[in-house]
């Protein structure tokens, strides 16, 4: 596969741009593959990238019922932070940020990471409190983020209105090298590079049904066959429940849609991200020019992939508190995304009761910013059958009460 650079560019530019290569190939299944990944979402395809890259296990099939990053991976708001209160979680999260920073270059893909700070408002005395816990706990963990003052708030972030009305800001935590990235780009980039170590990328391809022999995997049917395969994992965030009630077991996971809206574009007014959980809403300016504004949960469970007028009311109504000039702007567009939530708001990344059968799920508002990290940890645990990474996020801790609360660091839809 041709390089991209500066380089190439001139000299396709020479030709019309007519010599550029597919981004990936649109393959079709083999009969058998050592590892095949349900899923190509980022989760899915960082796994199947990190077990070729680290591993040399370049025998894979990625399976999408959909098309490449159609999940989660490009609906989300794209934000990334490792601000987490628990050492586990600040682990995986903060080496997901850390391989963010030159992901670009390690796909040779430009994601448009822009570490442009992130800022949780604490807009309460019990969310002070909070967030200087957990500046304190990210100080041991080797975390950057520090507890910052209201004027500091409104000197990162000048139009927002810290004096109320309902809650004035009484500081953030705030994270400078947090930030975005393009959600799209990070699926394509890492897609790409699959197809480039020779890994197969499916799509139109749905997983019906898991097949074992003697309690271990042998393959799985799906709308294009049966394809066998030695390992099997599930990458498939909001149907994760659904693909493990077909493999024979049970997860701990609820799924709900969770909504977000972009408004019309606009002048660049706000170069950071700032999150308001005590209000519940969320910001930040895309490159574009477009405000763009997370949402919450919806207070069911369900399967619908779009958005609703109850939340946009909802969000909006939180927001202009905080951001009074947002009242005079037209909302463009707002969508939903079916998310995988446990009861600790923690990832699950484990072995399953079916041997050969990995899960990676339970990411649930927040697991954009962990693709890279979580990807690597899968790949370790699909071809060693343990990582450090991942360890703490097994099945295992519903049953002996270890949970990774993190019910505060990701009590707000990010
Ligand atoms: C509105 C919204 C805003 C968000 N904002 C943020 C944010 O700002 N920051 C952040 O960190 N996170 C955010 N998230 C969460 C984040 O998007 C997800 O946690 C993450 O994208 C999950 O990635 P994934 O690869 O696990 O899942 P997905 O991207 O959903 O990929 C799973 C794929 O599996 C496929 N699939 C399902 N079943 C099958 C089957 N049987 N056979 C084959 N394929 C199947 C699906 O079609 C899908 O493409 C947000 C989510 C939403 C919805």
């Amino acid at each position: 596969m041709k390089r991209y650079s500066a380089f190439a560019i001139a000299r396709q530019a020479l030709n019309g741009h007519q010599g550029w290569s597919r981004a990936w190939a649109a393959a079709q299944p083999k009969k058998k593959y050592d590892v095949i990944i349900v899923g190509a979402g980022g989760h899915g395809l960082a796994t199947a990238f990190y077990l070729g890259k680290n591993f040399g296990i370049k025998n894979v099939a990625i399976l999408e019922k959909g098309w490449l990053g159609g999940g989660n991976t490009g609906r989300n708001t794209t934000i990334i932070r490792s601000n987490y209160l628990q050492d586990p979680s600040a682990a995986i999260y903060e080496k997901a940020r850390s391989l963010y920073e030159t992901m670009s270059q390690d796909l040779n893909y430009n994601v448009m990471f822009s570490p442009r700070g992130v800022m949780m408002l604490a807009q309460t005395e019990h969310e002070v409190r909070g967030y200087k816990r957990t500046a304190a706990a990210n100080a041991f963990q080797g975390v950057q983020t520090e507890f910052i003052g209201p004027q500091r708030v409104k000197e990162l972030c000048p139009i927002m209105n810290i004096d109320g009305p309902r809650y004035p800001v009484l500081g953030a935590l705030w994270q400078a090298r947090g930030g975005t990235a393009r959600h799209d780009a990070v699926a394509w980039g890492y897609a790409r590079a699959c197809s480039d170590m020779g890994m197969d990328i499916i799509q139109q391809c749905e997983v019906t049904g898991v097949r074992s022999e003697g309690g271990k995997v042998v393959g799985v049917d799906t709308s294009k066959g049966a394809i066998d395969c030695d390992k099997l994992a599930m990458v498939v965030a909001g149907h994760c429940s659904d693909l493990a009630h077909k493999a024979g077991f049970r997860l701990p996971v609820e799924s709900v849609a969770l909504q977000a809206l972009v408004s019309e574009p606009i002048k660049p007014c706000m170069d950071v991200v700032v999150m308001a959980n005590t209000v519940h809403g969320y910001m930040s300016q895309s490159d574009k020019g477009e405000m763009v504004i997370g949402g919450g949960t919806d207070a069911f469970n369900n399967y619908t992939q779009r958005g609703s007028f109850h939340h946009i009311e909802e969000t909006v109504r939180a927001l202009v508190e905080t951001f009074p000039m947002i009242s005079r702007l037209k909302m463009l567009r707002q969508w939903g995304g079916i998310v995988d939530v446990t009861g600790d708001r923690s990832p699950i990344l484990s072995k399953t009761p079916v041997e050969g059968v990995f899960v990676n799920c339970g990411w649930g508002t927040g697991g954009f910013k962990a693709i890279p990290g979580s990807g690597w940890g899968m790949a370790e645990l699909v071809a060693k059958g343990q990582s450090p990474l991942t360890d703490a996020f097994g099945l295992n801790r519903f049953t002996e009460g270890r949970f990774i609360d993190e019910s505060v660091a990701a009590g707000v839809a990010h």
